[in-house]
């Protein structure tokens, strides 16, 4: 833990951390080295982890990143959070995200962006970490702790892990508590780990899950020994390639990755069968019309009235608006209008039925492909991580970037991103293993296959 605290101070131009809680940290980890002497170590006795500002942590500041929130200091601790804890884990602060979860590249943070520890060879450029969950892909890529919560929605835990040659998983929808995790789009947030290994995800991904009756969606189902699933054989296993996903324009050496993903899994005795996801062109539309609809739904509580920041206007009214413009940053305001117009009574057949209707088409997509497969193999971004600024002023760009891990969280199913070697310019790229509803063994098993 000290080790961290120290690495974690000398590292602040990375921006990973927007919070430091040494103090604690240290309390945590002598209290842990007493039940460890004691013998009553937890599965995670000692370990410093970071968290997500995504994530409620009671008596200390939770911000998802974003002005209205203030200084926010919840009375209360997420489930997940609470497990970690329970477990022994350490808490060494809170992590840098885009603000309440909505980007691809840490730049929409009231904080001000994350910065990659990766660099382009012989480059100086500074590189986005990927988001949203950019600073606990990039503190984990820079050992500032040794593993990190994180969230994905369309892609945030296992697109930044991609991003940093780190290991994420976002488990089956319900797998993991939502209870105490800020809301963006409360059908499609899942909890996951990022972390250096697919062991340590395992570990992590063990601790945090688990059936939570404060979160009505939370899964009654008994969380399975993940770590038991690393290392296990994939000999047999049938491992589907889905042929929508080789989009035009995408980069040869991301082809490349693709194919030396097939060929190690060859090596490794499994069977690779192409599959099709017909409607998977109309994924990335369809999720931003969801995506932005629940959040313009989930953000109407931040009025300045219950949490962090408030603008006192003239009246009620005025307030409200002061509040809103000052608090909220250009894309969360850009979500929250097309939110409440695709929601809106002249248009939600046309948008929001629709959209709900694609996204029942993906669903059935993958049950259909996974009667032939066990887990499907894709890459988990289009691109290698870009430059800080290069996407930041053209959304539709930026969106695009998503194109490969958003159907996963439509259709409510577990995801891995795994490190998988380096572009020619010396850059992390990640394969993607999805996996069938609550099946995320496999995907650990697969993922150390390719490890
Ligand atoms: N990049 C996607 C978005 O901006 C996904 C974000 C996420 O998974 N939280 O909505």
């Amino acid at each position: 833990t000290v080790a961290h605290v120290q690495a974690v101070e000398a590292a602040r131009a990375l921006n990973a951390y927007v919070l430091e809680t040494p103090e604690r940290a240290i309390e945590m980890a002598k209290a842990s080295d007493a039940r460890r002497a004691s013998g009553q170590a937890g599965a995670l006795e000692g370990a410093p982890l970071g968290i997500k500002d995504l994530f409620c942590t009671e008596g200390v500041r939770s911000t998802a990143c974003s002005k209205i929130l203030g200084d926010f200091t919840p009375t209360y601790e997420s489930t997940v959070t609470a497990n970690l804890w329970r477990d022994g884990a350490v808490m060494l602060g809170k992590l840098n995200m885009d603000e309440f979860a909505m980007g691809s590249s840490n730049e929409t943070s009231a904080f001000g962006p994350v910065v990659n520890p990766w660099r382009t060879q012989g480059g100086n450029a500074q590189l986005t970490p990927g988001g949203s969950s950019g600073g606990s892909a990039s503190a984990v890529a820079a050992e500032l702790c040794l593993g990190a919560t994180a969230t994905d929605t369309g892609g945030s835990i296992r697109q930044p892990a991609a991003f940093t040659g780190t290991v994420g998983i976002k488990p089956t929808y319900g797998r993991c508590s939502r209870w105490g995790v800020v809301a963006f789009a409360s059908s499609l947030d899942q909890a996951g780990p990022i972390a250096r290994t697919v062991e340590d995800a395992a570990i992590l991904l063990k601790s945090m899950a688990g059936h939570d009756p404060k979160d009505s969606t939370s899964l009654p189902v008994e969380t399975p020994d993940f770590p038991a699933f690393c290392g296990k054989s994939v000999k047999g296993l049938r491992v589907g390639i889905p042929k929508e996903y080789r989009v035009e324009g995408m980069p040869a050496e991301i082809e490349a990755l693709w194919q030396q993903g097939i060929a190690w899994l060859k090596d490794a005795g499994c069977e690779i069968v192409e599959v099709s996801l017909p409607h998977t062109k109309y994924a990335l539309p369809a999720y931003y019309i969801v995506a932005p609809a629940e959040a313009s739904s989930n953000l109407a509580r931040y009025d300045g009235m219950r949490y962090g920041l408030r603008v006192e206007g003239g009246n009620l009214t005025e307030t409200y608006e002061k509040t809103r413009a000052e608090g909220f940053g250009a894309e969360v305001k850009r979500r929250i209008l097309i939110g409440t117009y695709v929601l809106s009574a002249g248009y939600y057949d046309a948008y929001y039925l629709k959209a709900q209707k694609v996204r029942r088409r993906i669903a059935d997509d993958f049950d259909q492909a996974f009667e032939k497969v066990d887990a499907l193999l894709t890459p988990t971004a289009p691109s290698a991580a870009f430059a800080l600024g290069e996407k930041s002023d053209d959304p539709v760009a930026m969106y695009l970037n998503d194109i490969f891990t958003v159907t996963v969280n439509l259709a409510g199913l577990p995801g891995m991103s795994i490190p998988a070697g380096l572009d020619a310019n010396g850059l992390p790229l990640g394969l993607q293993l999805i996996g069938k509803a609550l099946d995320e063994g496999t995907l650990f098993s697969l993922g150390s296959a390719i490890e």
